[in-house]
């Protein structure tokens, strides 16, 4: 049923969604042509290009039918759980519990750039006193406000203390517009003393026993609440299957990411991994469909690699990047330029990590919230991306400020130059706006010089 690789169009996905379901396709509820998602405003999916193969376009239908799903959890009487900023640590617990259903507002970053800027969701943060000077996060308030994007959590949490002050402004005007919030710690991760025992993190990372205990105490009273919501107990085992399952999405992507990031040819276009990579966050609201997806595009991946079929030439610049783009674009733009992707970084490389399975549950959750790459210091990120560059064997790094991010001031140079030191390899740092359409000419300039760059080096 499936053909060569090759990017196509939505309109040509279209076509070739009614060819394969002439050949038989079975799809999930969910499926149907990529096409219809434009008519709910997603204008900017008739811009991109798309891997071809039924296991992508069941990855775009389940990102893009989220909401129909949290709508449909509520309506079964489970509990919506809306998780902010851990990115990774709070919805396994509550996907622990089956009548739990967690999700990040969050994601609501992306809307902007799916939609146009046509859902008018940063004006509302305007409105609201959060301008541009904030990174397109603030599209979350938008979404609150107009309820038009997903509903309106039952609880909401929010991880604060070593997160950024977009984030930290922005849900303190969310909790003063009157959603309530359950906030909860976590510390910045700092070396342990001489005189500290140590405890070895998930990814590598190493941290004072002291603030991991801190950080789970404050983990069970998330636990607590999410109990309380549920009405059930997360009890020890509960945890721990919940765990299994969590590791299960790792693990596909971990398996995943190998294959396509080291194949000689490229075997799944970047636009699609890093929608594969997401899921790992919050499972896209359905855990155990979000496993049947990977284990779908693996196969693929796998099927290609074997068949020594894949995209772009086997020259193609090998790229590491490094945050994720406001405009999904800029991941087609890479590839039109002559690179491809072995190496991310998307800012959860935590939520990608094995959580452990040798410690009690809460004690292998808290390991995993304080391995975050974004509570510690920059420069143990870049040692974290070296040791992926090195893996991986990129042979530049690309880094994609975000506008208005206050990490992004002064992360990037720090990371560049120890990229640089460390494994002699060229760096570009590039702003990626919600959509690029006005400063493509730019970025493709700058991306093809890189490609450029690489392919000299290599004589
Ligand atoms: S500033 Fe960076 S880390 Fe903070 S919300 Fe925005 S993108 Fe996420």
């Amino acid at each position: 049923m499936t053909g060569a690789p090759k990017q196509i169009s939505l309109q040509q996905w279209d076509c070739e969604y009614d060819r394969l379901r002439a050949e038989g396709l079975i799809e999930p509820v969910y499926g149907g042509p990529l096409g219809r998602h434009v008519a709910d405003g997603d204008t900017r999916l008739l811009k991109l290009r798309y891997d071809n193969s039924p296991a992508a376009l069941r990855l775009w239908n389940f990102l893009l039918t989220e909401e129909d799903r949290l709508r449909a959890a509520r309506e079964s009487g489970k509990k919506l759980v809306g998780t902010m900023k851990d990115l990774g640590t709070v919805p396994v617990m509550a996907y622990s519990l089956d009548n739990l259903v967690a999700f990040y507002p969050d994601g609501a970053w992306w809307i902007p750039c799916v939609m146009e800027l046509n859902a008018g969701l940063l004006q509302i943060a305007d409105s609201l006193g959060i301008d541009e000077s904030f990174c397109p996060v603030r599209a979350m308030l938008g979404a609150f406000v107009t309820e038009a994007h997903f509903p309106i959590p039952d609880l909401l949490t929010c991880s604060v203390g070593a997160t950024c002050d977009d984030f930290s402004a922005i849900a303190q005007r969310l909790n003063g517009l009157g959603y309530p919030i359950l906030w909860w710690e976590i510390p910045h991760r700092r070396a342990p003393e001489a005189d500290e025992k140590a405890v070895g993190l998930p990814g590598g990372f190493v941290a004072p026993a002291g603030l991991v205990r801190f950080v789970r105490s404050e983990l069970e009273r998330v636990r607590l609440a999410l109990e309380d919501l549920s009405g059930r107990t997360m009890d020890e085992e509960t945890l721990v299957q919940g765990i299994t399952r969590a590791n299960q999405v790792r693990s596909l992507l971990a398996r995943l990411r190998r294959r396509a990031f080291t194949a000689p040819l490229c075997p799944m276009p970047a636009l699609e991994m890093l929608i594969a990579e997401m899921l790992a966050i919050h499972f896209c609201s359905d855990q155990e469909e979000t496993i049947l997806v990977l284990a779908d595009l693996l196969a693929e991946v796998d099927r290609r690699v074997t068949a020594g079929t894949g995209y772009f030439s086997a020259d193609a610049a090998r790229i590491f990047w490094v945050n994720p783009v406001a405009d999904l674009q800029a991941m087609n733009l890479l590839e039109d330029c002559g690179g491809r992707i072995c190496g991310t970084e998307y800012l959860f490389a935590h939520a990608l990590d094995p959580i452990p399975t040798d410690v009690p549950p809460m004690e292998a959750l808290a390991q995993m919230a304080l391995a975050d790459p974004m509570v510690g210091a920059a420069v143990d990120r870049a040692a974290r991306i070296v040791a992926d560059i090195r893996r991986f064997d990129a042979e530049a790094v690309i880094v994609s400020r975000i506008p208005g991010a206050s990490h992004c001031a002064l992360e990037g140079e720090i990371i560049g130059e120890i990229v640089r030191e460390e494994c002699g390899l060229p760096v570009l740092e590039i702003e990626v706006p919600s959509i690029t359409d006005a400063t493509q000419a730019t970025l493709r300039t700058r991306l093809e010089a890189l490609v450029e760059i690489v392919k000299e080096k290599r004589r």
